[in-house]
């Protein structure tokens, strides 16, 4: 995390008005004898941000917001509706050409919540961190990728000796560091984590935050953090989006969130992390549940659980202007 966020340090990533909406509908003719119509659910509805190189941009909101979406269409790994991501001036996407496409899917890599999940459990931890460096072509020869993954392992923690053993010989925060070394192996600039820490003991969360926080200082890595949890992306992100039913309720500098919010909902979210130099007082926690999707409220989507909610917030969706979407801001 750089100390704040600088006008001069250029782009690498565009995100413009992404939008996914899935059909619930079942097959036609069953859509007819039913007398129904199509039904849609909104996932993603219009969402933009950049990330700085360099940068940490999180995007924060509660379980069923959009967030895994959100990062699952920047990766390229799920369709979008609409709208389009540009990583270092490329289009992610079928109008990349194939030099492109292959250039993108080197410089991209994503971690996941459950590190035993993404690592293949019959390969050695070697056998998984190699496969990205054999199949780009970075390193010829066997020794030399051996030599790479020991280096790999080295830089997340690990000893060189660990290439011979399997995930499962290890705790859950030494396979999310495999998970690390193997997303480093192709020499990303560019990492979608999608919250790393949120499967982790908190003792080990704190380990691995701080891992990839050196790992970005060292390698000049561009993240865009996923986290339910705001009190996580406080000391890791340089900017934070705040995601509600599918929509962006805020952006703004990290230390501005939370100094500074300006979103009831934001609010509400940062009044539910609790206080460290008071951990005897009770967080005032969260009011409500995040809506169903396929039948969302009207207006703006955060007016039924809104202390400061008006008429007009039923009816008319609040412009996201100059960093934040409400009425009232
Ligand atoms: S637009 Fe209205 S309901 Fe929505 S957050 Fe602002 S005040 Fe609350």
């Amino acid at each position: 995390m750089k100390s704040q966020s600088d006008d001069i340090t250029p782009t690498l990533v565009t995100v413009s008005k992404l939008r996914k909406v899935y059909d619930l509908s079942g097959p036609w003719l069953e859509k007819v004898l039913a007398g129904k119509g199509k039904q849609t659910v909104t996932a993603v509805d219009n969402v933009s941000f950049d990330i700085k190189r360099g940068e940490t941009f999180a995007l924060v909101g509660e379980s069923g917001s959009g967030k895994t979406t959100v990062a699952r269409m920047v990766v390229g790994l799920l369709e979008r509706t609409a709208g389009e991501v540009r990583i270092d001036g490329i289009s992610v996407g079928s109008t990349a050409s194939a030099g492109e496409r292959a250039r993108l899917r080197r410089s991209i890599q994503m971690i996941f919540q459950d590190p035993y999940a993404s690592l293949n459990p019959r390969w050695t931890v070697g056998a998984i961190i190699a496969e990205p460096i054999v199949t780009f072509g970075l390193i010829k020869g066997k020794a030399a990728v051996a030599e790479r993954v020991g280096e790999l392992l080295t830089l997340v923690g690990l000893s060189p000796a660990d290439a011979v053993k399997y995930p499962h010989q290890f705790s859950g925060g030494q396979r999310q560091r495999i998970a690390i070394a193997r997303a480093l192996s192709s020499n990303p600039e560019f990492i979608v984590c999608d919250e790393p820490t949120s499967a982790l003991d908190v003792s080990v969360q704190a380990q691995i935050l701080n891992l990839m926080a050196d790992l970005q200082e060292r390698l000049g890595l561009t993240y865009l953090f996923i986290s339910h949890n705001l009190a996580v992306v406080r000391h890791v992100a340089d900017q934070i989006g705040v995601l509600y039913l599918g929509r962006l309720v805020e952006i703004a500098g990290s230390r501005d969130i939370f100094e500074r919010p300006r979103h009831p909902y934001t609010k509400m979210l940062i009044a539910a992390v609790p206080d460290l130099e008071d951990p005897g007082k009770a967080p005032e926690g969260i009011v409500g549940e995040i809506p169903n999707p396929v039948s969302p409220p009207t207006g703006c989507h955060f007016h039924p659980r809104c202390p400061l909610a008006m008429d007009r917030c039923k009816i008319e969706v609040p412009a996201f202007r100059d960093g934040v979407a409400c009425h009232l801001a």
